[in-house]
């Protein structure tokens, strides 16, 4: 098994090792620079999701042009080409889609589709290392296919370890047994689905909804340059990488293919990490996240740091409260004595009772804002979260984590709304809470300075633009590479926005 992983990585500059207190782990093995692709992979098996308005592409994911499969009338596709790509599964798939009752179909999710897929993939597999073995050929499965900087390698192996490879990646502090008993009822009726669908005499229900329980763990959310989420995918190579809270790598996708790149400098011997979670809440709340999702406590730089003052202080500024006096920045603590929240700067007390109120008004618009905006009303949505803000300025710290979510979620209305004016100062008032919370070369940062640059494009404002793009682009080359679409259109919109100022600076000559 080592030999097999030190064949698969190694002319990449990679190796897996397995370390008692973690499990898998993937380390380099030469040093990688910001940018650099450190893997590529094309998924085992992926589905998109499921949306009432838009259909996707099955293979790349598209919603534009799609057509039902003619033979199943359940999985789209956006062309021959796609249709083609995908037939090898979907050829098995589609049979069994097609025989299937009207109302079994539409309790198909994305996940018991791409449980059948993963049955049906290897099947497939099994079925090709038979005939190899009957027919004396080598094994020779060019699974994954690994692209980046090098050509593609080929793996050597037998089918069972890439089943092995998918199925045992779950690490053993994922412990199945934290699932909650709910959530292992649902697994089982997800698992009778899957039996009905597949038939086969030799499935086991019970093992079936053990890999529910792997897959939610190990299953990576398939997102489109501007991290919109498209669909799902198990990534083989790509589930050994761990998570850390300020990882050195970071995983992007083009398409179906799933890349990881170097944000930093990484030395050769570092293990590569990547960020399973949304890294800009407190240490609490990023170490539930990982707990609720993936059955584990980081001990990630930052993570070790709970309870020490500092990480006291930041839990305080990133979900805290402001201190009364306006001018004063500083953050609150419980105060034992006065029973209040008490600014470490100022030594000025905020009564609990103050706080209550306003957080328990808060609450109340902001469900009913959330109503408005997922049923579309965009203006009434509108209404609420100003009202929403301007409870949150008046409880909550400027940098604070909650205030930052309103606004970009103003920003996303404004923008529904086309009130480009509003949108940018919105856009503008999250840049300095993205600066504080997201290192360098993070793509949600770089994705916030090109939300900039555009309205800012679009008003006419082509100084501010420029310098906008440029720190996109900065970020983003990082993040996503430039060799995507999504990346040639912001260079082009930079350059075109350069190309006026020097135009304006020409004319202003004459
Ligand atoms: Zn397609
Ligand atoms: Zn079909
Ligand atoms: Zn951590
Ligand atoms: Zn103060």
């Amino acid at each position: 098994m080592e030999d097999l992983q030190k064949l698969l990585l190694h002319d990449h500059g990679l190796s897996v090792s397995t370390l008692p207190e973690k499990g898998r782990c993937l380390f380099t093995t030469r040093e990688y620079s910001p940018g650099e692709i450190i893997l590529s992979e094309e998924p085992y098996v992926s589905v998109p999701n499921k949306t009432p308005v838009k259909s996707r592409c099955d293979w790349c994911f598209t919603s534009s042009n799609v057509k039902r499969c003619s033979s199943c009338q359940v999985v789209w596709y956006c062309g021959s080409k796609c249709q083609t790509s995908d037939w090898k599964v979907h050829r098995l798939e589609c049979q069994l889609l097609a025989k299937l009752e009207k109302n079994r179909i539409k309790s198909l999710t994305p996940s018991i589709r791409l449980m059948v897929k993963l049955y049906l993939r290897r099947k497939l597999q099994n079925e090709k290392c038979d005939r190899q073995l009957q027919s004396g050929e080598r094994f020779s499965i060019s699974y994954p296919c690994v692209y980046g900087v090098l050509p593609s390698i080929y793996m050597y192996c037998d089918a069972k370890f890439q089943w092995f490879l998918l199925l045992n990646l779950t690490h053993f502090h994922k412990d199945i047994s934290e699932v909650e008993e709910m959530q292992l009822v649902l697994y089982a009726q997800m698992a009778s689905l899957v039996n009905i669908i597949l038939q086969w005499s030799t499935l086991n229900i019970k093992e079936i909804a053990q890999n529910f329980s792997k897959l939610a763990c190990n299953a990576h959310t398939i997102c489109d340059s501007e991290l919109i989420p498209l669909g799902t995918g198990l990534y083989p190579v790509i589930s050994i990488i761990n998570h850390s809270c300020s990882p050195n790598s970071v995983l992007v996708f083009e398409g179906r293919i799933a890349t990881v790149r170097a944000m930093q400098t990484i030395p050769k011997g570092s293990e590569v990490l990547i960020s399973y979670i949304e890294t800009a809440g407190s240490t609490m709340t990023r170490q539930k996240a990982l707990k609720d999702q993936y059955f584990f406590i980081c001990s990630c730089p930052r993570c070790i740091k709970l309870g020490e003052h500092d990480d006291i202080e930041e839990s305080a500024i990133l979900e805290g409260y402001r201190c009364k006096n306006h001018t004063c920045n500083g953050f609150l603590l419980r105060d034992l004595e006065s029973k209040g929240f008490k600014c470490q700067q100022c030594g000025i007390v905020r009564e609990k009772e103050e706080i209550v109120k306003i957080a328990s008004e808060e609450k109340t618009i902001s469900n009913k804002a959330s109503v408005a905006l997922s049923s579309c009303h965009n203006k009434e949505a509108l209404d609420m979260y100003l009202m929403v803000e301007k409870l949150q300025m008046k409880l909550c710290h400027p940098f604070s984590i909650n205030l930052m979510r309103t606004r970009e979620t103003l920003l996303k209305i404004l923008m529904e709304l086309q009130d480009w004016k509003k949108a940018l100062t919105y856009c503008r008032l999250t840049i300095p809470v993205y600066e504080r919370v997201y290192p360098k070369f993070h793509p949600l940062r770089g994705l916030q300075y090109y939300t900039c640059g555009k309205l800012e494009w679009l008003l006419g404002y082509t100084d501010e633009a420029i310098k906008s793009l440029t720190q996109a682009v900065d970020v983003l080359r990082i993040t996503h590479g430039t060799n995507t679409s999504f990346m040639k259109d912001l260079i082009a919109k930079l350059e075109e926005a350069q190309a006026e100022a020097s135009y304006k600076l020409s004319s202003m000559d004459d």
